[in-house]
């Protein structure tokens, strides 16, 4: 992914590329991530060192997408169903059908869970495949190509899992329509994910969203997100955690969370920056300073939780840096 520009490919790249990569397989830790990062709805995320799934992709001679799913969830092996085969059946397109992928998906992020888990298929997918192609393809090619996985799980193209989970770190989705994704350098955080098992398909949590907005709502909200991007620039964790604020999201779609607003409350209380809505959730997102404070968060959740009948996961986890990795 040295080359950040589309190229326009030629025969004899494509067939150079497909050449090489016979007999070849490659193997990546895709990783969940955090979108919206509370105040940026579709236009910020971050990546997170665990969970991950793992990806281990080889070239076919037939232009066709084979998938075998490695986990308890059930998830479609038809290509057109996965959302890591749609975006690899665009790529063979791009490489004039001359040939397909065999992909193996162990998935340890729970579909639906709002931590990224159609993104990390996605663009797992496309990065191990274009690493066996020796980067034919350019770091934007990636990204339009993984957003088709995430419009077939959500029904619309959105990057804000997508960026975070090729790139590492903190991203900003400034726009899609041209592409134009920004790193966003970070002091080092520590995030805490308390993970309620109830399903809460992103479709549906975009659906309940109001389409108009007041303006008033509106200056809040940019106030907040340009302090939040000023925030981790700086490395000032009391910007940061001013600006974790959503006057527009996060109102509407936490009627959909239960316990919500007791576990924002008792995790700002044992000391978390601050935090929301992971994705369209049902996951609950906390940042601290620290691993001490993360772990007291990661109590506070529990606790909440413990007094519901709802079963969940928690993690304590820091910034992927270096978003999908090789193995
Ligand atoms: P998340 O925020 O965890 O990514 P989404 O609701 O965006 O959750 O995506 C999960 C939806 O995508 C589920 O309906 C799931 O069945 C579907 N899906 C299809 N293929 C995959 C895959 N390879 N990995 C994860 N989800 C998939």
């Amino acid at each position: 992914m040295e080359n950040e520009l589309s190229v326009s490919l030629s025969a004899t790249n494509i067939k150079e590329a497909i050449d090489s990569a016979w007999g070849k397989q490659c193997t990546v830790h895709a990783p969940g991530t955090v979108a919206n990062l509370v105040c940026g709805f579709d236009i910020l995320g971050l990546a997170l060192n665990d969970p991950s799934d793992i990806m281990t992709i080889k070239l076919i001679d037939k232009p066709e997408v084979i998938i075998h799913n490695i986990d308890e969830f059930n998830l479609p092996t038809d290509p057109k169903k996965n959302v890591a085969g749609v975006p690899l059946l665009d790529m063979i397109e791009r490489l004039d059908n001359q040939a397909g992928f065999e992909i193996r998906i162990e998935k340890k992020i729970k579909p639906g869970s709002g931590l990224g888990s159609s993104a990390a298929s996605a663009a797992g997918g496309v990065v191990a495949a274009n690493h066996l192609l020796g980067n034919l393809f350019s770091r934007n090619d990636l990204v339009q190509m993984a957003m088709l996985g995430e419009r077939l799980a959500s029904g619309v193209k959105h990057a804000d899992n997508i960026a975070p989970c090729i790139m590492g770190g903190v991203t900003l989705i400034r726009s899609i329509l041209p592409l134009d994704i920004i790193s966003i350098p970070s002091p080092p955080l520590y995030v805490t994910i308390v993970h309620p098992q109830i399903e809460v398909r992103t479709e549906d949590a975009r659906q309940i969203l109001r389409k108009q907005i007041l303006l008033k709502d509106a200056i809040k909200q940019w106030g907040n997100i340009a302090g939040l991007v000023a925030g981790l620039m700086k490395g000032d964790y009391e910007l940061i955690s001013r600006s974790l604020e959503d006057v527009l999201i996060e109102p509407v779609r936490s009627i959909l969370i239960p316990a919500f607003a007791e576990v924002k409350y008792r995790c700002i209380e044992a000391g978390a920056m601050g935090g929301g809505i992971s994705g369209s959730g049902p996951s609950i997102f906390m940042l601290s300073r620290d691993e001490t404070t993360a772990y007291k968060v990661e109590d506070a959740m529990k606790k909440v939780y413990a007094d519901t009948n709802i079963s969940f996961y928690t993690y304590v986890t820091t910034v992927n840096t270096s978003g999908v990795k090789f193995v």
